[in-house]
């Protein structure tokens, strides 16, 4: 038997025509191929709204078998120049989910300047040689380890990354202390793409009024944070802020706060996280856990999701695994 509890989150961050690109090397999803896996979900699945979620997850309301949900994280530009007409013009709904501080200050996150030093970088043992550099400079003032220390300990390949790049992306996303890793990631920033942080942050997210016209045509919008950090590093007070802040920027492009919803960025979050968000009304939250989202297991501020890269990209591949799970 069915069991209508179950839906399956896929989950999508760059999706462009990487060939035709500035940045052919960014790790994303070719926009014929999200075309591709677009077809294989409609012939397979059943695509519901955020609203339907909501519906059961409050009202018990059962979903339909094969349910899928599309969300696309970071409100880059390639989701309203590139996925949104799609969408749209099959009458299928997204959920974008905003960092509201590279929108409103348009800044850029660290997180999407490491993606583009590193697809800008020619040569990678370059980079990391560089890091090493900027490590020296640095060593007295911040009492840093050595540079084998950090490589030895950051140099591991995982399934998405060669094990200098996974070297790279921990050293500057998380090991160093921020203010440092902030200033390095400028430094290489300015050295390697090369392009002022305003004019990047206006070719890399949607503008507020590109959110709106999105939500004029049926498509939702979340909040994902206002400084897209980790939020089990930080305190109460400081989870708050970000969760206010990120609530401040969906009221203020007319989004429905009684059914507004939370996407961790990196995932992440602890039990502290999860009762500001009962607090203030939050309606579901969404993490990177691998895994369909069953309603009677998961605790509905902590639904898992499938990567893009868990579904099969041709129209007319076979069934996989997680079809059968979902
Ligand atoms: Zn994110």
């Amino acid at each position: 038997m069915q069991n209508l509890n179950k839906v399956t989150i896929v989950m999508y961050h760059y999706i462009r025509d990487l060939k035709n690109s500035r940045y052919p090397k960014i790790k994303g999803l070719d926009l014929f191929l999200f075309i591709e896996q677009l077809n294989y979900l409609q012939k397979n699945y059943n695509i519901i709204t955020m609203e339907l979620l909501i519906e059961a997850l409050y009202n018990n309301e059962s979903l339909p078998p094969k349910a899928v949900l599309l969300t696309f994280d970071d409100a880059y530009l390639d989701h309203f120049t590139n996925v949104f007409p799609i969408l749209f013009d099959r009458k299928i709904q997204g959920s974008f989910f905003t960092p509201a501080k590279a929108i409103s200050e348009n800044l850029v996150l660290d997180v999407n300047k490491i993606h583009f030093i590193l697809a800008s970088a020619d040569n990678i043992d370059y980079l990391v040689s560089r890091t090493f550099n900027e490590l020296d400079k640095y060593r007295n003032k911040y009492e840093l380890e050595s540079n084998d220390f950090y490589y030895g300990k950051l140099a591991v390949a995982n399934r998405l990354d060669l094990k200098e790049v996974a070297y790279i992306k921990k050293l500057l996303q998380k090991e160093l202390p921020e203010e440092l890793r902030n200033k390095i990631v400028n430094t290489l920033f300015e050295e390697f793409v090369g392009m002022s942080e305003n004019a990047f942050s206006r070719e890399m997210y949607m503008s507020r009024d590109q959110l709106k016209c999105m939500l004029k045509n049926g498509m939702h919008v979340g909040n994902h944070g206002y400084n897209h950090y980790w939020l089990n590093s930080l305190s109460e007070e400081e989870q708050r802020f970000e969760v206010r802040k990120g609530c401040e920027f969906l009221k203020e492009i007319g989004v429905d706060m009684n059914e507004w919803t939370m996407c961790y960025p990196y995932g992440a979050y602890n039990p502290i996280t999860l009762n500001i968000l009962e607090e203030t009304n939050c309606k579901l939250g969404l993490t990177s856990v691998v895994d369909v989202a069953d309603l009677s297991v998961y605790n509905k501020f902590a639904l898992p999701r499938l990567d893009t890269n868990e579904i099969p990209k041709d129209s007319n591949s076979k069934v996989n695994d997680w079809f059968l799970k979902g």
